[in-house]
């Protein structure tokens, strides 16, 4: 599944630049940090885990239930961002 940003981000940027697939961005109308659902792939692809989780210092990113996403899918969506 993708993951999601909580409301209690503190803006702190550290999560924005490890993002492999630049799907982490701060959003002007919400004023936190967002993920695009779209483009996360849990770091399928790159690493183990997912990395923005593990350098967030207040651990305000979880899991995306509305976006529930198996590994495969997430390979695949990895596969489709890349053209590979
Ligand atoms: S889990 Fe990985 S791919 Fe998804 S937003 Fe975080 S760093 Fe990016
Ligand atoms: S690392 Fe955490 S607190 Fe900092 S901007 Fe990202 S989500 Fe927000």
């Amino acid at each position: 599944m993708a993951l999601k940003i909580l409301s209690n981000c503190i803006n702190c940027s550290v999560c924005e630049p490890e993002c492999p697939n630049l799907a982490i961005s701060y959003d002007t109308t919400k004023k936190i940090y967002v993920i695009n659902p779209d483009l996360c792939t849990e770091c399928v692809g790159f690493y183990d885990e997912p990395t923005c989780d593990a350098v967030c210092p207040i651990n305000c990113i979880e899991p995306d239930p509305d976006r529930i996403e198996e590994k495969p899918i997430l390979f695949e969506k990895y596969r489709k961002i890349y053209n590979k």
